[in-house]
């Protein structure tokens, strides 16, 4: 990779690029002990694909809901229940809880692993991660990352394989990793498939919030609008199309994951927020106002969105 990835942010630096670029696919030789801490959607997803891939690892879950622990081991998600108490003798540990909840797990997990454990977390916001271990003892052994890959549903059994193949895996502060630890890490995200990207947090948690947290409030606030218009479920069933089906498909998505996600991210969200509304009213000014004119050169414009698509489903 030569040339500098992009953008006036400086989000992606060439020297880490190009540094990144140069790292070897490894096989994992010995046999690897991985933890998940929260078998949901994403963790359950990650260590089946780890297990399909290294299928000599041993899976390890901890989970504070007892129901979703038995229900993993049932799937085969995961082998069998961790403890903290283990994490010294792990190779991986993925914390995939709730971003609030990781404010204060992920640091108890870095208490507890071994020099050579590679702790990642993959939440979607990355500033109040990163800050809350800046200062460990053990900041070296954990790699902050975000897989932009997921769907609506939640728990063990929303785990699906192949969910990484081809996404991409944001990494911030990656130079704060032990080289080491970032080589292993790295090779097992490329080796499930991941596409990797380097970021600051504070450039990913503003970017996220308008193509991921901004799409989810839209979502959320689309389903109330029509629930409030629409008392009889029925017609809503009956009426819905394909369109209404795809846009408002995000409102299923949990509201204990994405409370604290919008919480933590507030200052970008609002700023999202602002621009969509002033959109949405202006939008409304054009269509009482009969100004067809506008309304159609307006869409006309946006969709120029085809494009923008369509390059990022060709960069895959
Ligand atoms: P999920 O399916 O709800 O799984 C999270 C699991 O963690 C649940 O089993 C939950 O149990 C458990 N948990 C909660 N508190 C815990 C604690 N203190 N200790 C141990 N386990 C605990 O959530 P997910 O969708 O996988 O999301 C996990 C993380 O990935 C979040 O940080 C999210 O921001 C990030 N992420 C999500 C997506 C997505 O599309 N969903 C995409 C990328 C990244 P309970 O259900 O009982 O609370």
């Amino acid at each position: 990779m030569t040339k500098r990835e992009r953008s006036k942010d400086g989000i992606w630096t060439r020297a880490i690029a190009n540094r990144r670029s140069n790292f070897k696919i490894l096989e994992f030789k010995k046999i690897m002990k991985v933890y998940v801490i929260g078998i949901g959607l994403i963790g359950g997803s990650m260590v089946l694909d780890i297990k399909g891939r290294y299928p000599d690892a041993t899976i390890l879950g901890i989970d504070n809901n007892e129901k979703h622990l038995q229900e993993a081991i049932n799937l085969g998600v995961i082998d069998e229940a961790g403890s903290f108490e283990d994490l010294q003798k792990a190779d991986f540990v993925i914390v995939s809880v709730p971003v609030d909840v990781a404010l204060t797990v992920l640091p108890k997990v870095l208490d507890a692993v071994g020099d050579k454990t590679i702790v990642f977390e993959v939440g979607s916001t990355k500033k109040p991660i990163c800050d809350v271990v800046a200062n460990h003892p053990k900041r070296r052994n954990f790699i902050a990352t975000h897989p932009i890959a997921g769907t609506e549903f939640s728990g063990p059994s929303a785990a699906i394989r192949g969910l990484f193949q081809g996404k991409t895996n944001i990494i911030c502060e990656v130079e704060k990793t032990a080289f080491k630890l970032q080589e292993k890490a790295l090779n097992l995200f490329t080796s499930i498939g991941m596409r990797i990207r380097y970021m600051d947090p504070i450039s990913h948690d503003k970017h996220i919030a308008y193509v991921s947290h901004l799409s989810h409030i839209s979502s959320f606030m689309l389903g109330k609008t029509v629930m409030i218009k629409e008392k009889d479920e029925q017609d809503i069933f009956d009426m819905a199309g394909s369109g209404f089906e795809s846009t408002v498909r995000l409102a299923k998505s949990s509201p204990a994951m994405w409370t604290p996600i919008f919480k933590q991210n507030k200052e970008y969200v609002l700023e999202t927020l602002e621009g969509y509304i002033a959109n949405l009213t202006q939008f409304r000014d054009l269509l009482a106002d009969d100004n067809y004119n506008a309304i159609f050169e307006e869409m006309e414009s946006v969709n120029k969105i085809r494009e923008i698509l369509n390059g990022i489903t060709i960069k895959k």
